[in-house]
């Protein structure tokens, strides 16, 4: 009996020398220590022997069961550490491996080009009014003094969703919408950015739907010489501080007198070249005084107030600004187009 205790222990001792797992040496402690196991086994024989040899026994299994007991465990006590290291090495983290980059994106040349000009403004006390782009027809054309039937409506092929509602042709109806809210009464100084639609096959200067900036001043007293002059601030912020600027008559229904502004070509400095068909001045935008008319019609006093209102084409500007030759590259989202705007340029 004491022979097969001892070749037990070799056994158990052998297995979990061997033993590749903790699964593995779980099985070992159950069918060694457990109550079926070998060892419960052997002691079942002791009522065989003399009295003597009882405890001595019991004493001797007891030993072979702390041993193995303990050899389970030292063992366990590896196997978890050894675990533990595996997870961590597998788990490492290179931190000096180079980051993948991320796509950003950026804002539109056209975003661009608007937040520039409305900062500008907004440092000058305009504030921004916007409005719908289905419109009435009294806003667009009525309320600007372009009567139904008037031949000016022509210059302006709209997009009719039925008689009486279009989508606006220019943001101007703003300049209706704001002077009638406030009710004939006080100063007005705001721009309206927004997008405006009109019949026309697009080509490179020509879009169907394009962008527009117009800016409106009514107040006491308000002269030609504040248009002049708030025209010239802009032009040399938006182009360059060397700019000239010169006023050229020209015709609008809303505004009386009307004017065209041009800018000192840049690329010739007023010498004369292709971009400027050699006149060495580049035509920006439109403006002039408000029209009595549309300032009656929105509830003021033309003998009281007056005002100076213009518009301009964002695309027009960033096309001379950026360099860019064709309007249709601003909406047809060619990325290698949009990416040369990026604020990292
Ligand atoms: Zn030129």
């Amino acid at each position: 009996m004491e022979q097969r205790l001892v070749e037990l222990q070799q056994e158990a001792l052998e297995g979990i020398k061997k033993a590749t797992d903790l699964k593995e040496l779980n099985d070992i402690r159950v069918s060694y220590l457990g109550k079926k196991g070998p060892i419960t086994e052997v002691l079942k024989g002791m009522g065989k022997l003399s009295a003597e040899e009882r405890p001595k026994m019991g004493a001797l299994a007891n030993e072979v069961r702390d041993v193995i007991a303990k050899a389970i465990e030292e063992k366990q006590a590896v196997m978890e550490e050894e675990e533990v290291t595996k997870k961590l090495a597998s788990e490492t983290i290179d931190v000096t491996l180079p980051g993948r980059p991320v796509k950003t994106g950026n804002h539109h040349p056209l975003t661009r080009i608007i937040e520039e000009i409305e900062d500008l403004f907004i440092g000058m006390g305009y504030t921004i009014a916007e409005g719908p782009e289905v419109e009435s027809d009294y806003y667009n054309f009525e309320a600007l003094n372009l009567p139904k039937g008037h031949p000016a409506r022509d210059m302006q092929d709209s997009f009719y969703i039925t008689e009486e509602i279009l989508l606006r042709t220019h943001t101007s109806p703003m300049q209706a919408r704001t002077m009638e809210k406030k009710e004939g009464k006080g100063p007005i100084k705001i721009i309206c950015p927004g997008k405006v639609y009109r019949r026309d096959n697009d080509d490179a200067t020509h879009s169907h739907q394009f962008m527009q900036i117009e800016g409106l001043v009514v107040g006491e007293n308000i002269q030609m010489s504040d248009l002049k002059g708030t025209l010239d601030v802009f032009a040399k912020k938006i182009f360059g501080e060397d700019r000239e600027i010169r006023l050229r008559p020209s015709f609008f229904p809303f505004t009386e007198p009307s004017v065209e502004m041009d800018i000192s070509c840049k690329i010739c400095n007023g010498k004369g070249c292709s971009v400027c068909k050699g006149t060495g001045w580049i035509e920006i935008l439109g403006a002039g005084m408000v029209h009595p008319n549309v300032l009656e019609m929105a509830g003021y006093d033309s003998k009281k107030y007056t005002g100076f209102a213009f518009g301009m084409g964002p695309e027009r500007i960033a096309m001379l600004k950026y360099g860019v030759d064709d309007i249709r590259h601003y909406y047809t989202n060619d990325v290698r187009f949009l990416k040369q705007f990026s604020i990292h340029e």
